[in-house]
């Protein structure tokens, strides 16, 4: 019988892991075994008798659990993109048991001695060494390594409990959200979307005859744009914010509590102040403070837009007519519909002449696709990344189709570290929820997908770049609340005209987008910022709410009812991005009490948009400059001193506000 292919290092170019040999039952021995591996590893480190040293410590840690690291970034990749039954019994078992292993590491007494020691003489090391060492200090602090025993004994029981209630949330939307498709029996009440789609989707689920719609993540559903039957609107926009109400209300609270509880046991007020004091973000007050200076302004401006769409209509409308009313706004204003556009963005010349050009003329990066590379689902492509020199740079994997398997939304793994430490070159993923066409048939996508496709990319972009000495700060590894600042300034690519030309052709004819047509969409990328901000800052809020609340949160409907009103968000036509049961990104996704970070990070990403914008725009020299200065450097570098190395100043919030809509 073959070896487990975690046990050893892949022998695949850029240590891609070996997919094609890896099945479901490698992946609990795996686990087990890299657990046991490191916990011998930090052992030998603790008990060493020699003094601690930097090497000897820091560095042996930084070298240890390879097995677990193969296996976690394989796993979890699959568990968000691929879930099958097998998959979620391994998580329901091994999410509990790897939380107990990271406790065990983090209040090690011993360990934490060396780490203390060494602390304590930081000064005397090298710039990089010292930061990481700070950062193991501040890892352990914030883990409990301080606390009295009786109180680690809670927070170990407090960790184990939350991390099973996480997967549960998730586990649970997944199953609520497939439930939760629309069922349609008559065709005719489809007028506005795919009939075909529709007939396809309810074949997949085994519901030959009829049709059905399926949800996206976020509240609102793409086809309440365009479907003309309004009873049937009414039945979409209320199966998605009713997503989770039944499986996960309790769920929420109860995490809410224990988070409250964790804080307080480490020396914080809230779970809001513990998460923020290792943000770039000052302290809570200033999240706070720049939330409520957005609000007001994105409020008038939603009010705004519903009169527009009151008119439009001539009826008051419900929070299922605002997508409909608002694109036939959009159509007469602009003139354009997304029908008309999709034809103008097929995947493949939106990734190659889209993407990758626009990397290739800032970076200098070349790509070529590895189809004898397998990824880890047969949809998925493998390219292989070169510097202009021909320097092979890492491995790029696009995995861009929804499937029921996949969770929604869109986000960046890493499935291979870079480091100067251990030699390895990255290998990064980017999962996108296009949906599938039928065989044959070209892949047409939105802007908006156009536009998450570009931001993903910069995601991938903050991997590959990566140019740093320990895994600890490899790529992505910057807080959350600046990690989103390098994706959106890619997505400023999207739209640049040289970029947009080379990519938006019709994929039959090949003839570019009509000018009138470009000029429109970038006009048109202004409407309906007031319903944007105004859903985003009301899911901000709510985050906000669960992770500083001071009455106890007993009933989630009134307590995000109340919070959303005390932060002058309760529009009724503006229902937040999403709603406290379906909110996989606090709950699930480690965004808690950090959803507020898209909207910090925005401030970077504006300004430096605006940079780009005064030197020049699309040259090699200011994406080499970006690269070297931020790209390059992932969490190796206090980030706002990476900030202002790449932007020679603070930021300033007004390219921002002026953007959004909001000055
Ligand atoms: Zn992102």
């Amino acid at each position: 019988m073959p070896e487990n292919p975690f046990f050893t290092a892949s022998t695949l170019p850029y240590s891609l892991p070996p997919f094609a040999e890896i099945r479901a039952e490698h992946y609990l021995p795996a686990f087990e075994r890299g657990m046991a591996e490191q916990l011998a590893e930090v052992a030998a480190i603790a008990g060493d008798p020699e003094p601690p040293t930097f090497a000897n410590t820091i560095g042996a840690l930084e070298r240890s659990g390879a097995v677990l690291g193969r296996v976690s970034a394989v796993f979890f990749n699959q568990a968000s993109s691929d879930s099958t039954p097998e998959v979620r019994e391994i998580q329901k078992e091994i999410t509990p048991r790897l939380t107990e292993h990271s406790d065990a590491i983090h209040l090690d007494r011993a360990l934490f001695e060396r780490i203390k020691t060494l602390h304590a003489a930081k000064d005397t090391l090298p710039p990089a060494e010292s930061w990481l060492l700070t950062r193991y200090h501040t890892d352990f602090v914030r883990a409990g390594a301080e606390l009295s025993a009786a109180d680690k004994e809670r927070l170990v029981t407090l960790n184990g409990e939350l991390s099973e209630l996480a997967t549960a949330f998730e586990q649970n939307l997944l199953a609520d959200t497939n439930a939760a498709a629309i069922v349609v029996e008559d065709p005719a009440e489809l007028d506005g979307v795919s009939v075909e789609a529709a007939a396809e989707t309810a074949r997949a689920r085994g519901l030959d005859g009829k049709y059905v719609i399926p949800l996206v993540l976020p509240t609102g559903q793409p086809p309440l744009a365009t479907l003309t039957n309004r009873a049937l609107r009414e039945r979409v926009h209320r199966a998605s914010v009713g997503r989770g109400a039944t499986v996960n209300a309790e769920i929420v609270v109860r995490m809410a509590r224990l988070r409250a509880e964790r804080a307080r046991l480490l020396g914080y007020a809230d779970h809001a102040e513990y998460v923020v004091a290792d943000q770039t973000a000052p302290g809570t007050q200033a999240v706070a403070d720049m939330l409520g200076k957005l609000v007001p302004p994105a409020v008038a401006n939603a009010h705004r837009e519903a009169e527009d769409l009151r008119a439009e209509a001539g009826f008051d409308i419900a929070p299922w007519d605002w997508a409909f009313y608002a694109e036939k706004v959009r159509q007469a204003r602009y003139d354009l519909d997304t029908a008309t556009m999709r034809p103008y963005f097929e995947l493949d010349r939106v990734l190659r002449d889209g993407v990758f050009h626009a990397a290739g003329l800032l970076y200098g990066l070349t790509f070529t696709e590895r189809p004898d590379l397998p990824g880890h689902h047969p949809d998925t492509r493998v390219f292989e990344v070169f510097e202009e020199d021909g320097t092979p740079l890492g491995l790029f994997l696009g995995d861009f189709y929804a499937r029921e398997s996949k969770r929604g939304g869109a986000w960046m793994n890493s499935l291979v570290k870079q480091s100067d430490l251990l030699g390895e070159k990255p290998v990064v993923v980017n999962n996108l929820n296009i949906v599938k066409p039928p065989p044959g048939e070209p892949t047409l996508m939105t802007f908006d997908e156009v536009n998450t496709m570009f931001h993903e990319f910069g995601h991938a972009l903050h991997g590959l770049f990566s140019a740093v000495p320990f895994p600890r700060f490899s790529g992505t590894a910057v807080p959350r609340d600046f990690v989103e600042y390098p994706s959106q300034v890619n997505e400023m690519w999207a739209v640049w005209p040289e970029v947009l030309a080379n990519y938006a052709r019709h994929h039959e004819t090949g003839e570019p987008m009509p000018q009138a047509m470009v000029d429109r969409m970038l006009e048109a990328e202004r409407f309906n910022q007031g319903y944007a901000t105004v859903e985003y800052l009301a899911a901000t809020l709510l985050d906000w709410a669960w992770h500083t609340f001071t009455e106890d949160p007993a009933d989630p409907v009134s307590f995000e009812r109340g919070a959303l009103a005390d932060a002058g968000l309760d529009l009724p036509l503006v229902p937040p991005r999403y709603g406290s049961t379906y909110f996989a990104h606090i709950w699930a996704g480690g965004y808690s009490a950090g959803y507020y970070s898209y909207i910090w990070s925005e401030v970077l990403d504006a300004d430096s948009v605006e940079w780009f914008k005064e030197n020049g725009g699309l040259l090699r020299e200011n994406g080499d400059h970006f690269r070297r200065e931020l790209l390059s450097r992932g969490g190796s570098l206090d980030p706002m001193t990476a900030f202002r190395n790449f932007r020679g100043r603070d930021p300033r919030i007004e390219p921002l506000l002026e953007r959004r809509g909001l000055l």
